[in-house]
């Protein structure tokens, strides 16, 4: 159901301008938004699709990059099988196609390169990277400010949305700390559900306790945390963060239901 802040919000036509498979159940697009206010790195939309028969269906999609260009809202959408929408806007969707947006929605799930103090946390349950991808991208340009780690839960390799961009993206790796005298790094770590590669060392299956105490920063360090992907996941993430010392308030959490 949709917040009341954001029932207040206009929508707006979007034109679909571009489009990439990511995997191949992962469509990125690129909208053109006339009036669109921008957005902050972790904020999400609202969808509105109407078929010819007049049926309507609204989902919320986070926006996969920070706002550079005006007018510019990327979402990245992940098919899931029998989806209503997400099955439109991977499979059916093209440039040149309008549909209806509204947002930007989401005050809480947003990082800002400012307010930065301590070590970022990241943790993704699959298309739940989404959001997550803009916050490492906002990171990036306002020039790492803070040491990152970005531990990736996906069923594979393939199935891994803006797997090239990240591992671009980091330096380093999470089992080696932080160099205090090197630019501050991004740490991915990974866990593959479903099929990890050949010769594989890594973490294999859903993720434990065990590895978010091994892929993601001590308690002392006080991080600020983002977790985001299915409900399950997100709250057994965050539970077992809190279990394990971390304060409640610095863990936020991005449920995709
Ligand atoms: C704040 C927020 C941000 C979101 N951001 C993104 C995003 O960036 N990218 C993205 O791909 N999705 C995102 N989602 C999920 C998205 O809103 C839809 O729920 C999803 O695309 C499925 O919609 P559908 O119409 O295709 O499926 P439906 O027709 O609604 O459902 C079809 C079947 O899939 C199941 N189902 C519904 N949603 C999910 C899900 N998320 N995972 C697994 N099974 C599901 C249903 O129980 C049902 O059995 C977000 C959700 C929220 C609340």
């Amino acid at each position: 159901m949709a917040s009341l802040a954001a029932a207040r919000m206009p929508w707006r036509p979007a034109t679909i301008v571009s489009m990439r498979l990511d995997t191949p159940r992962h469509n990125v697009l690129v909208l053109d938004v006339p009036g669109w206010p921008g957005h902050r790195p972790g904020q999400h939309a609202d969808v509105l699709l109407t078929a010819d028969d007049g049926y309507r269906a609204e989902r919320s999609y986070s926006i996969a990059a920070p706002y550079d260009e005006p007018g510019r809202v990327e979402l990245g959408i992940t098919e899931v099988d029998g989806g209503e929408v997400s099955s439109y806007l991977v499979e059916d969707a093209r440039a040149g196609d309008v549909i209806m947006i509204r947002g930007p929605v989401g005050g809480y799930f947003v990082w800002s390169a400012r307010a930065a103090r301590t070590p970022l946390q990241l943790v993704a349950g699959g298309s739940g990277v989404v959001p997550l991808r803009a916050i490492v991208r906002a990171w990036a340009r306002a020039g790492r400010p803070v040491p990152a780690r970005l531990f990736y839960s996906a069923r594979s390799p393939v199935e891994a949305p803006y797997a090239a961009e990240l591992i671009g993206l980091a330096v380093g790796s999470a089992t080696r700390p932080p160099d205090p005298g090197q630019p501050a790094q991004l740490a991915l770590t990974w866990t593959y559900t479903r099929h990890a590669p050949e010769g594989w060392t890594g973490y294999r299956g859903r993720v434990t306790p065990a590895m978010l105490a091994g892929a993601t920063w001590p308690t002392d360090v006080q991080p600020d945390i983002y977790v985001c992907g299915p409900t399950d996941f997100v709250e057994s993430v965050a539970s077992t963060l809190a279990d394990a010392g971390h304060e409640p308030d610095r863990i936020r959490t991005e449920r995709f239901g």
